[in-house]
């Protein structure tokens, strides 16, 4: 199989990532992220898991996500027998690989309710979580939590405007991909998702469409003219999708104690968000009006979308990069002289960024010279 689109150039904005962090000057860059937004319970958190293939945030029909998690995925290579190590680790633990996805979700879990309580409540401070596996493309996502418009539990009476503040500050960002996601079986024109994404992208340059729970909408209704773009034009369009549903989930469980070993409940738990996904690619394929739309349908769609963008997204950001990157690098180098010598250390973290550098513009040069095929194409 060809390599995923983008894997050349994704990995040199990670690490520029991890750099400038050190540098201490993270929040002065705008790398490409995709967050997904939308209301409550409308599937976002369904849609990242399905992205990454593996099982584990927080969600369910209340408010699951109550803190924003940043996930950046880290693309490993395959080991030497073909086998295939997946884990994640987190910023506050750097300690520990999370190998079982299900105690990632405990762990989400507990640093959520850590920071915004046991009941309801939500915070800004993110939870910064990276899965590295050999399964995924290199992107960092940004789940959210959703719009709500009734306080509940802890949620103080202006929550709808914290969570829209919370939410404008990552998709403000010009660099900020947005899912803007929506269930099939709500009001579109309504639709909080691209509403807020119409704020902070009014021309729709960075705003995909989702439409989710397409299995569940009314008996002789179908998404065919949202995914059309026919009721609300997107400039990058729509995909629908199908993720499973809690009833599911219940039913993975009660299998799940049936089996109750630990090596095979990873398998097992891998093995339904396969299937999860031949479900949707069967639903897809036999429906007699998303068969005609099947460039619009389905996660691998999505992926495939998503992709392209990101790369042309990319590109055009760069220049824009490379300057920050010259000034952090200004800075840097100001710094050190300004203690006389140079610690070895600095030294070192010096010679990093340059490398860095050297290699972001060959990924550049690459791409500009049309050397990547998906780039040409789109
Ligand atoms: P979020 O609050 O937007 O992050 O939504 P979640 O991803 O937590 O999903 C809310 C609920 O809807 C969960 O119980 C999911 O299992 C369910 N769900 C999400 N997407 C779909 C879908 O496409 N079809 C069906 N039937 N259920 C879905
Ligand atoms: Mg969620």
């Amino acid at each position: 199989a060809a390599p995923p689109l983008g894997s050349s150039v994704i990995p040199v904005v990670n690490k520029l990532q991890d750099i400038f962090a050190q540098l201490g000057s993270q929040s002065s860059i705008e790398l490409p992220q995709v967050a997904v937004v939308g209301s409550q319970s409308s599937g976002k958190s369904s849609v990242l898991e399905a992205l990454v293939g593996r099982d584990f945030l927080p969600r369910g029909n209340e408010i699951c996500t109550r803190r924003p998690l940043v996930l950046q995925l880290v693309q490993t290579k395959k080991k030497g027998d073909g086998s295939e190590e997946e884990w994640g680790e987190f910023l506050h633990r750097p300690d520990k690989r999370f190998y079982d996805f299900s105690e990632i979700r405990s762990e989400i879990e507990a640093v959520t309710a850590r920071e915004a309580g046991e009941n309801k409540g939500v915070s800004d401070k993110q939870i910064r979580l990276k899965i590295f596996s050999p399964n995924v493309l290199d992107i960092t996502l940004v789940d959210l939590p959703g719009i709500t418009k009734v306080p509940v539990g802890d949620q103080p009476t202006d929550i709808e405007s914290r969570i829209r503040t919370m939410i404008m500050s990552y998709i403000k960002k010009p660099s900020c991909l947005i899912l803007a996601v929506t269930a099939a079986n709500a009001d579109l024109a309504n639709s909080d998702a691209l509403q807020v994404a119409g704020v902070a992208d009014p021309d729709g340059y960075r705003t995909i469409g989702i439409i989710t729970k397409l299995d569940i909408m009314d008996r002789g209704t179908d998404a065919r003219n949202l995914l059309l773009g026919k009721v609300i034009p997107l400039r990058l369009g729509y995909v629908g999708v199908v993720n499973r549903s809690q009833e599911v989930i219940m039913a993975e469980y009660g299998c799940l104690l049936l089996v109750y070993l630990q090596a095979e409940k990873d398998i097992n738990l891998n093995r339904s968000i396969k299937d999860a996904l031949a479900a949707e690619e069967k639903f897809f394929r036999s429906h007699p009006v998303y068969s005609t739309v099947a460039d619009r349908c389905g996660v691998p769609q999505l992926a495939k979308k998503l992709n392209n963008i990101l790369v042309q997204h990319i590109k055009a950001i760069l220049p824009g990069l490379k300057s920050r990157i010259s000034d952090a690098l200004v800075s840097v180098a100001k710094e050190h002289s300004s203690y006389g010598e140079i610690t070895e250390s600095k030294a070192g973290q010096g010679a990093l960024v340059l490398n860095i550098i050297s290699k972001y513009y060959e990924a550049f040069a690459s791409m500009l010279e049309g050397r990547n095929e998906e780039l040409s194409t789109s």
